[in-house]
């Protein structure tokens, strides 16, 4: 065996262990198709190797069943890799290009004119027009929260478009008689040690999309209020936090509304604890559809939630909050035929006159919504004008 043997005996055990890895990382609590598509097609790509170095079968049929196999395999890797897109593969076209590549592999290795140009060439050309459009798609179309991954994993993709066609390119030289074996052997051997580059570096890509993935599901799980949909307090605490800074910076005015559902504990008394949790869905759903884009909403806890207002003149907040007040109490929830209707009552604090920081704002604007209450409820109270 020589040197260049060696190191496609390398390629293909790299091959086998990453597409094995894939694999075994694909399964998981949270299945992963991307992985699992991108670790058969390594596998597979493995297999042909296998095939090409002839250890079990002869030249011709060797060479035909690992170009094969070598020209499916960017077929299952791109339809991995398109799974951290928005586009998906076309697999008739693409088996089709694997058909075609087949039959120009037969005729190259089984024709009258048998030339093993044809097996360098025939699979070079699919695995190209597939990972350009790969590559496109990391680049046009990344999945959410990953952009910067998908692009490291389509200048690997890239890359290797480049590595094949620069094989192809100084290959025939080469192979020209008489056949100098030596650079013939180190041409061979870069390829290898490159294909290995491409191999683990868009693997490691993959890996750090879907870490990416998971940190990006994981950062919305922390900051949604499961029920609603809606911010929930921590959320509101860093919102308020960005936007009070913009506030101190801009000038503008900038209030928070508290609102209470009115007498909500009778809802869950006379209906039950998930026609409630539907009521606060549903009020969380008018005020979302009644606020103002730029305002702020999110459920702090139980029945209360919270609506940061920026740009308001003073008692301009109040007027806001009234309009989201009347909404909710035009808008009942049908419950089996039954319109169920609530009410809220709301407090306001505006900075910086009612306090600069959340604690201070929000204790003004509490006191403001529990004064609302004892004044009989459904109704905003807000600074006095
Ligand atoms: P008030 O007008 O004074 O606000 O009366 P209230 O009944 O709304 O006030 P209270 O604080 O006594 O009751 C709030 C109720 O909200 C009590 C609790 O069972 C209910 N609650 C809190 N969180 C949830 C929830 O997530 N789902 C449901 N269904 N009920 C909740
Ligand atoms: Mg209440
Ligand atoms: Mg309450």
């Amino acid at each position: 065996m020589n040197r260049a043997q060696f190191l496609v005996l390398a390629l293909l055990s790299v091959h086998v262990l990453l597409g094995a890895l894939c694999l075994a990382a694909s399964r998981g609590e949270k299945e992963s198709p991307g992985l699992r598509w991108w670790g058969w097609g390594l596998l597979v790509y493995a297999a042909g190797l296998a095939f090409t170095l002839g250890l079990v079968f002869s030249r011709p049929v060797a060479a035909f069943i690992g170009n094969s196999l070598i020209a499916l395999s960017p077929v299952f890797t791109v339809h991995g890799v398109l799974h951290y897109t928005g586009k998906r593969l076309h697999w008739p076209l693409s088996l089709a290009g694997v058909a075609a590549t087949m039959a120009v592999l037969a005729v190259g290795n089984f024709g009258m004119a048998a030339s093993t140009a044809v097996n360098f060439i025939a699979p070079t050309v699919i695995a190209t027009v597939l990972f350009a459009y790969a590559t496109a798609m990391l680049v046009l179309q990344p999945v959410p929260d990953a952009a910067r991954p998908a692009r490291f994993v389509a200048l690997v993709l890239a890359s290797a478009i480049l590595v094949w066609w620069v094989r192809i390119i100084a290959m025939p030289p080469l192979l020209a008689e008489p056949v100098d074996r030596d650079r013939l052997d180190v041409v061979v051997s870069s390829f290898a040690i490159a294909q290995i580059l491409v191999g683990v570096g868009a693997t490691f890509g993959l890996f750090w999309i879907e870490v990416r993935l998971v940190q990006s599901a994981m950062s919305h799980m922390a900051f949604t209020d499961p029920l609603t949909g809606l911010h929930n307090r921590r959320a509101i605490l860093a919102r308020f936090e960005e936007e009070a800074a913009r506030w101190s910076r801009t000038g503008n005015g900038f209030a928070l509304a508290v609102f209470d559902v009115d007498r909500f504990k009778e809802v869950n008394d006379a209906h039950g604890h998930l026609v409630g949790d539907s009521l606060l869905r549903h009020v969380g759903s008018v005020l979302a559809q009644a606020k103002r884009t730029e305002d702020v909403l999110g459920r702090l806890g139980g029945e209360e939630f919270v609506v940061l207002m920026c740009g308001h003149q003073s008692g301009g907040a109040a007027r806001a909050a009234d309009r989201l007040r009347e909404a909710v109490e035009a808008l009942p929830m049908i419950h089996e035929g039954e319109a169920l209707r609530v009410t809220l009552s709301a407090g306001i604090a505006e900075l910086p006159a009612d306090g600069a920081d959340w604690d201070h704002a929000f204790g003004v604007a509490d006191a403001r919504l529990y004064e609302a209450k004892r004044a009989g409820r459904n109704r905003v109270v807000g600074p006095a004008a």
